[in-house]
């Protein structure tokens, strides 16, 4: 029964088999497919026009003679990552905030280190200019490498508030009325973003933060044009009133106090996208002290040497240890890490996400690294894993994001299984892009 299921599922998709006749079978390895059930041991990958086209027991998948046989015995496969909240163009060295970072050239730099790093996909969370529309038709002309990309455009801040800071390209919304509002929410729905993001946050209430009308206006407004609107949150009180006027995901955690049933049970009506991006909130305060990741060959071979000089130098933690809000922040982790295993327990819809590329927040490393803050939290390996592809890649596209028939053949293969260590999605000893092999990053030990 099973042979004749899997003889039909490939007979079925003949469509990418004439795209292109790279005709894979990656043999003998351990298959976590992202869905969240058990790793099929011994199994055969089969991938022909960038599309996957069987997945089984070795004993059950016959490879067609026309097929290249890749073996991959004791090895771990699994899905490219999908990062629903990353930023591109903000930096050009990863740490500091530069003027010039979003051109091109960077974009399609960082593009390509996000891939080696084994994210196949992110979403740009509303720090765009009008520049991503033209990389994005590039990349759908396939005439731009690296990581796919989805983009929320110009997002929605507040005059003198939210989004601040660091980053180097603030140029946002900042509408002042609900009229003012929907007008600049047509003008960014123009362009066919995949979604609208705003931030509602009042930086420990030291800034103003967006008021109710303007964001209900906003997300009315979006919904209007077909468009998601997610926000950047900080408070309890916020999600609560954002989740009433129907936002569709949460871009950061809860994390001033503990989430209550109400705001669970809202979560789980809607179906809302939850996003912890709990290595951002590390971020925020471990490089006081410098982050015990530092000396991680996996980090540090995607860093340049003079941010490897600078980040555990006296100096650059001294500067990080003046912040007064260092405590806050820290407790701020803790609360998230506490929210993020009673959310996940609850059924609520928990994607994944790092805030990465803002300055300080590596585009690459921080998705590994947040996989394991996931786990820290309490989340198993595995729960981690399908947040972090099937959750995260179903919030923006239908193709992608795990391991079984008529998906893209996005895989990276492990050299060591991170159902036992979550630390091994690290292992990277290949990439599969759409069926095409790619170079990873490489460590050196
Ligand atoms: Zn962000």
């Amino acid at each position: 029964m099973l042979k004749t299921l899997l003889a039909l599922t490939i007979l079925t998709i003949p469509a990418a088999a004439q795209i292109d006749s790279g005709k894979v079978a990656l043999v003998g390895a351990r298959v976590i497919d992202g869905t969240g059930n058990a790793p099929i041991e011994d199994a055969t990958v089969l991938i022909s026009g960038g599309i996957i086209q069987a997945v089984g027991a070795k004993n059950v998948i016959r490879i067609p003679a026309d097929f290249q046989r890749i073996d991959v015995e004791g090895k771990t496969l699994m899905p490219l990552l999908v990062d629903d909240h990353a930023h591109l163009g903000q930096t050009i060295n990863g740490l500091d905030p530069s003027p010039d970072a979003y051109s091109d050239e960077n974009i399609g730099a960082q593009l390509e280190r996000l891939l080696a790093y084994g994210i196949g996909t992110i979403a740009i969370m509303g720090t765009d200019r009008d520049l991503i529309y033209s990389l994005r038709e590039d990349q759908q002309a396939g005439r731009l490498p690296g990581a796919h990309f989805y983009t929320a455009g110009r997002g929605f801040g507040v005059k003198g508030g939210a989004p601040g800071g660091a980053g180097a390209a603030w140029d946002v919304n900042r509408p002042e009325t609900p009229e003012e509002a929907r007008a600049e929410v047509r003008e960014v729905a123009a362009h066919h973003p995949s979604f609208v993001k705003i931030w509602v946050d009042d930086s420990y209430g030291r800034a103003p933060k967006m008021k109710p009308e303007i964001y209900r206006a906003i997300i009315d407004e979006a919904h209007r044009h077909q468009l998601r609107a997610l926000a950047h949150i900080y408070y309890l009180n916020d999600a609560r009133s954002l989740l009433a006027a129907g936002i569709d995901g949460l871009m950061h955690s809860i994390r001033d106090q503990p989430v209550d049933p109400e705001v669970i049970a809202s979560l789980k009506a809607h179906n809302t996208l939850y996003v912890p991006t709990l290595v951002r909130d590390e971020s925020t305060f471990i490089y006081a002290t410098g982050p015990p990741w530092l000396s991680d060959p996996f980090f540090r071979a995607g860093v340049p040497p003079a941010v490897l000089d600078k980040l555990p130098s006296a100096a650059f933690q001294q500067h990080a240890a003046a912040d007064p809000d260092l405590g806050m922040n820290s407790d701020s982790l803790s609360m998230a890490e506490v929210n993020l295993k009673t959310l996940f327990d609850a059924g609520v819809r928990v994607g994944f996400g790092t805030d990465a590329g803002m300055p300080g927040r590596f585009l690459g490393y921080f998705e590994h690294r947040e996989l394991q803050l996931m786990v820290q939290s309490g989340l198993t390996p595995m729960q981690a894993i399908v947040c972090a592809t099937r959750t995260a890649a179903q919030f923006l596209g239908r193709d992608f994001g795990t391991l079984q028939p008529a998906q893209r053949a996005d895989i990276m293969v492990l050299d060591a299984n991170p159902l036992e260590d979550i630390r091994n999605t690290e292992k990277i000893i290949a990439i599969w892009q759409g069926g095409k092999p790619i170079k990873p990053i490489s460590p050196q030990q």
